[in-house]
């Protein structure tokens, strides 16, 4: 038997193939599937905030998108706090003078803890028990643990920034220490100067020219709360009245901040971009295989 038509298949050929739909469908799914399981559902928070290093979060302290809306969480023993409300009107105002979010509120709530000594893994774990608020799509939180204990490795520490929205106030050590006779002005400077490290101050996040290299990552400037011996008891040096004010060159610096990419931040870039990437070379190789370039005549 001949035929007289033309061979079977060898007309017009179907651009899309189930099979090849599926394979680019699937590679472009992995970056959406990844996205809504991680930020709408929240996946893990607790677990991914108490990993995150100090500063790491300062983009999301600091702009307007995606967080529109800050808690601040003031966790306290009950025989420290709650701390001075003039200590925490003062943080809000350096908060409200540098970070661009619609609303700000305080909620400050007694734990039972009563030990009068921590480590960082302490921390960690009481915060873990504690904190009632997360960092989720829209509402950022930054977290104090106010203390009337003492930091165990280093017994002259009265502050402690120990993760991206965590930071610890040792109030006994402040209270218990006879040169600072003015305690809610000490606890004022140390809360202010813990959430400057929690917004990449000095140099944690991009390069900052007025940072004291003897004592990174600080400033040496004795009027500015970023002064190196804000953290310990060394902050006697500084008077009855130690300073709540970024400097000029901290503000300066927070353009920096600002402008310089975090490496956590592009992670869900570096997936999306790698799926993008995929599908467009199998579509490609698909396409040079259905339409093959004719050999030289
Ligand atoms: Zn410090």
């Amino acid at each position: 038997m001949t035929g007289s038509g033309p061979p079977r298949g060898s007309g017009r050929r179907r651009v899309w193939t189930r099979r090849f739909a599926v394979t680019v469908a699937l590679i472009l799914a992995v970056p959406v599937v990844l996205g809504v399981t991680v930020g709408f559902f929240e996946l893990n928070p607790v677990a991914a905030e108490l990993l995150t290093p100090v500063g790491y979060d300062a983009h999301l302290l600091l702009e307007p998108f995606p967080d529109d809306s800050l808690v601040v969480e003031i966790a306290y023993q009950a025989s420290a706090g709650p701390p001075p409300a003039s200590a925490v009107s003062t943080l809000l105002s350096r908060i409200n003078e540098t970070c661009e979010k619609a609303s700000i509120t305080v909620d400050e709530h007694e734990i039972g803890s009563t030990a009068t000594s921590f480590t960082v893994n302490g921390l960690l774990s009481l915060e873990e028990q504690t904190r009632q608020h997360w960092p989720v799509p829209g509402v950022m939180s930054l977290f104090y643990l106010y203390l009337d204990a003492a930091y165990g490795p280093e017994s002259d520490v009265i502050g402690l920034a120990y993760r991206g929205s965590s930071s610890a106030i040792f109030e006994g050590t402040i209270v218990g220490d006879s040169f600072l006779t003015d305690a809610a002005a000490v606890t004022t400077t140390v809360m202010i100067h813990e959430f400057g490290h929690e917004l990449g101050l000095v140099g944690i996040i991009g390069n900052a020219p007025n940072e004291d290299h003897a004592h990174p990552p600080h400033s040496d400037d004795l009027n500015d709360v970023m002064y190196w011996e804000v953290d310990t008891t060394g902050i006697s040096v500084l008077g009855q009245t130690p300073p709540t004010n970024f400097d000029a060159a901290d503000l300066s610096d927070l353009n920096t901040v600002k402008g310089t990419p975090i490496w956590t931040e592009l992670l869900p870039w570096a997936v999306l971009a790698t799926c993008l990437i995929a599908a467009a070379l199998i579509v490609r190789s698909d396409l040079r295989t259905r339409y093959p370039r004719p050999p030289p005549s």
